[in-house]
């Protein structure tokens, strides 16, 4: 059982990892394109800048176990449901329904 939850968590930082390294990806891009305009270094704040969002080539869909939202590519769709990855899909499927003890 706790394999299962490592798996996950692996996934999930994996995921993570993958989407950070297409934002530096983008971010140096960008860099190299608009130079000059802030000679200072008035950039690395930590208020984020919304004209740096990439591109999305594929649509996301969101996990109907865990709610990550994932590419379609990546995702897993069982009898119409959309899920991030097979295990949850399982996961998912295994429940009778969807509300179960906590
Ligand atoms: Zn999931």
């Amino acid at each position: 059982m706790r394999q299962i939850f490592l798996l996950i968590l692996l996934f999930i930082v994996g995921q993570w990892l993958v989407k950070a390294l297409r934002r530096h990806d983008a971010q140096s891009a960008q860099r190299t394109g608009a130079r000059g305009a802030n000679g200072a270094g008035a950039a690395q704040g930590g208020a984020g800048s919304p004209s740096g969002q990439p591109q999305l080539a594929e649509p996301m869909i969101r996990c109907l176990e865990c709610g990550v939202h994932a590419p379609k590519s990546d995702s897993v769709s069982v009898a119409g449901q959309t899920f991030c990855c097979a295990a949850h899909a399982q996961r998912h499927g295994a429940r009778p329904t969807g509300r179960d003890a906590r």
